[in-house]
């Protein structure tokens, strides 16, 4: 079964009186275990399709099955517990909380989670993602003390503290430098080949594109080219193995808006 299949996706904004039409008519598929990237220049509607499939908003019409559920019709309630459960972000600001140090960011999802774990649970579970991303030195740093390579990795270990299945990543590169780019992308690679964890990767820039197994290629809102899945992706399970927990996850505490970025 696919992890995401989109059919027919349209998307109108609208503006006064003016529609905005920005997503013409999207179809795609992303099988479990996927490392995919969604490429396409400045205002092609990257961000706009990231929204609808990371559950930010919702399609003006079309299906979108998710996991084996039809998702394009769920209330604003209903797809943040879907995106607590299963999903994970990666921004390009990192958006984590300052003045905070690193382990408290990360514990953070936990404390509205459904699990009731334990503070000092919570702060094991966050403690063991750091050390998974290479942190476990730095965990009482606050972001301010760390560097834009630093402070990205906290930003994956909170998104994956959870257990999501399905990451999804706006141009995770795109304020670090070259040498910090190409680590945080080699984390992305080894997440995906050990854990299973399947990762859309959204970027410009064909250098962050070409770690990815398939491209898919959009262009005025409408996917130009969807690449095809590597028959190798298709035996992963798609369930991240970073956390041992399966229970549900919790409210990051995100609004539709907020869990955005903010992001343009
Ligand atoms: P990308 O991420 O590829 O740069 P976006 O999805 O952000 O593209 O934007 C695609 C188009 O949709 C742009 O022309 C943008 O102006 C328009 N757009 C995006 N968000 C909105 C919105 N909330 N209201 C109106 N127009 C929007
Ligand atoms: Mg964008």
């Amino acid at each position: 079964m696919p992890l995401i299949q989109m059919r027919d996706i349209f998307k109108t904004y609208h503006l006064g009186e003016v529609d905005v039409p920005v997503l013409k008519g999207v179809s795609l598929q992303i099988e479990p275990g996927e490392l995919v990237a969604l490429m396409g220049v400045s205002g092609s509607g990257k961000s706009t399709l990231m929204n609808i499939l990371g559950c930010l908003d919702h399609p003006s019409s079309g299906e979108y099955w998710l996991d084996g559920q039809e998702v394009s019709g769920l209330s604003s309630d209903q797809r943040a517990n879907l995106r607590n459960r299963k999903l994970g972000f990666v921004f390009q600001n990192f958006n984590l909380l300052p003045r905070t140090s690193a382990l408290d960011n990360v514990a953070m999802p936990l404390t509205y989670s459904a699990q009731h774990l334990s503070e000092r649970q919570a702060r094991q579970r966050a403690a063991d993602m750091l050390k998974r991303v290479g942190l476990d030195d730095r965990m009482h740093h606050e972001p301010s003390q760390l560097s834009g390579g630093q402070q990205q990795r906290v930003a994956i270990a909170r998104a994956l503290i959870n257990s999501p299945p399905l990451l999804f990543a706006d141009e995770p590169t795109g304020n670090l430098d070259s040498r910090t780019s190409q680590e945080v992308l080699e984390m992305f690679t080894q997440l995906n080949r050990q854990d299973g964890l399947t990762i859309i990767l959204v970027t410009h820039d064909p250098h962050v594109a070409q770690h990815a197994q398939r491209i898919i290629r959009i262009h005025d809102g409408v996917i130009v080219a969807p690449g095809s899945a590597p028959a190798s992706s298709l035996s992963f399970s798609g369930r991240s193995q970073i956390a041992a927990s399966e229970t549900p996850g919790s409210n990051q505490g995100q609004t539709d808006h907020a869990a955005s970025g903010g992001q343009p």
